[in-house]
């Protein structure tokens, strides 16, 4: 029997019966590995879709390749590291649910119009079982990152999503508007307070998906920290779904409380990273192919743009409706580079890196090792200290575009070609290792 070919029937059947983006996200990629004896083996690219196709799909699953192969199968998931190694990665984690109501949601952040890439298909793959399966998957789903990486847009994803495929009331707010809601309830006390209290109980607890954008906020906020856990407690309880955003990670959440923190840690935490260029450049399409029709875009302004806008979707926007706007304003009907530089210069000067910069690398990355700035500095070649050090250059090389002589006087007065070894080092091992390529994107990330 040809494993291919049956599998595209599988593929081609199931296709009819589940949503697309469902289609897309959990089967497109899958591989049928094998066949054996009553076992069918199928190769998968994350763990989520391996637990999502394990928990929710499986029925469908056995029952569609029933037909299409004639007979049964009992099916098994695996990533492909599995398949080599042998040993089968546990992906159980805590599944929980969330709830909604007035909603808030805005229509025009979809799932659709999400645009996915290297460094957020995670948090896409995660949205989507979240959104499929609201109150059993992930509870709560904290959702993080820096700013104009699509925080705001997946969670309204999310939340359009079970309002139109699930019968479930969903309730989006700013952390924000949370705070004013609760304040309020406090300030009217002597009036009818009471009355407040339940209103206020009554929209955040009489619901079944509960979405809290930028919780970072809570932070300043310590009463209504009190009233958040116990809003998130009752929907916990009541296996609701909670869905949380902020821009930093709950471990730097520094302000919260720490049986906050706890709770988050009980559901899943997914982070979503800086763009790389392709995904920008589908943006970039994207959005030219959504909202302007007239106006042609050649491939080296799309380019210049996504060269210059590395870590905020938002700013990647705004660029092209500069750029819109300028040739609009100037009434040219044919968008060239020129006319994009020249409409960017101010929109992109701003941001572009001021002349010590070197300083704050050095700040950043002794932070987050946790070691002092002498130590980058220092001749000491312990691994906590020395690989902090070859990534701190590494930086300044690349994203400030430093010359070795410069790097290597600002760290201690070092020999130009010590500078191009770290800098070669952590190079290959960023295009080797996708975790280490993160972590250093995160570092970049926080260069102001
Ligand atoms: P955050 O909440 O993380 O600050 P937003 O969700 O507000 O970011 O995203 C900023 C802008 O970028 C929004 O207009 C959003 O639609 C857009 N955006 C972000 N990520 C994507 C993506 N993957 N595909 C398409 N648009 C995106
Ligand atoms: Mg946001």
């Amino acid at each position: 029997m040809d494993t291919n070919k049956l599998w595209n029937s599988f593929l081609e059947k199931i296709q009819g019966k589940i949503a697309k983006i469902s289609y897309d996200t959990w089967f497109a990629n899958t591989k049928l590995y094998e066949l054996k004896d009553n076992k069918a083996i199928v190769i998968v690219q994350m763990h989520i879709q391996k637990k999502n196709l394990k928990e929710n799909y499986n029925d469908i699953i056995e029952e569609v390749f029933t037909e299409v192969s004639g007979s049964n199968f009992k099916f098994e998931y695996l990533l492909e590291e599995e398949l080599n190694s042998n040993i089968e990665i546990n992906t159980d984690e805590i599944g929980v649910p969330i709830n909604n109501f007035e909603t808030n949601l805005i229509n025009k952040y979809n799932f659709d119009n999400f645009i996915v890439g290297e460094s957020n298909k995670f948090a896409h793959a995660t949205a989507l079982a979240v959104a499929e399966n609201p109150g059993q998957m992930y509870n709560p789903l904290f959702i993080y990152g820096n700013s104009g990486l699509g925080k705001t847009h997946l969670m309204h994803a999310i939340g359009n999503y079970i309002v139109k495929n699930k019968n479930k009331r969903v309730l989006y707010v700013t952390c924000e508007r949370f705070i004013e809601d609760f304040i309020g309830i406090t300030r009217k006390k002597n009036k009818n307070n009471f009355d407040n209290v339940e209103i206020f109980k009554k929209k955040y607890r009489d619901i079944d998906v509960l979405i809290i954008d930028d919780i970072q906020y809570l932070g300043n906020a310590n009463q209504t920290q009190q009233e958040f856990f116990n809003t998130f407690n009752d929907l916990y309880g009541n296996n609701k779904q909670i869905i949380i955003s902020s821009d930093r990670s709950p471990e730097d959440l520094k302000l919260l409380e720490e049986r906050l923190l706890t709770r988050f840690n009980w559901g899943l935490t997914i982070n979503i990273f800086p763009p790389d260029f392709e995904l920008r450049m589908n943006i970039i399409d994207n959005k030219i192919n959504n909202n302007m029709l007239s106006i042609n875009f050649p491939k080296e302004v799309k380019e210049y743009i996504a060269s210059n806008c590395t870590s905020d979707i938002r700013k990647l926007e705004g660029a092209i409706t500069k750029v819109v706007a300028y040739a609009t304003i100037m009434n040219i009907e044919e968008i060239n580079l020129n006319l994009a530089i020249e409409a960017l210069q101010d929109y992109f000067s701003k941001t572009i890196i001021s002349k010590n910069k070197i300083d704050q690398v050095q700040q950043i990355v002794a932070n987050h090792y946790n070691i002092k700035i002498e130590d980058l500095k220092s001749k000491k070649r312990v691994a906590s200290i020395a690989v902090p050090r070859q990534i701190a250059m590494y930086i300044c090389r690349t994203i400030l575009e430093e010359s070795l002589n410069k790097i290597g006087i600002e760290f201690g007065g070092k020999d130009h070609t010590t500078v191009m070894h770290s800098v070669d080092k952590i190079k290959k091992q960023i295009e080797n290792d996708k975790n280490f390529e993160n972590e250093v994107n995160k570092l970049i990330n926080k260069i102001k």
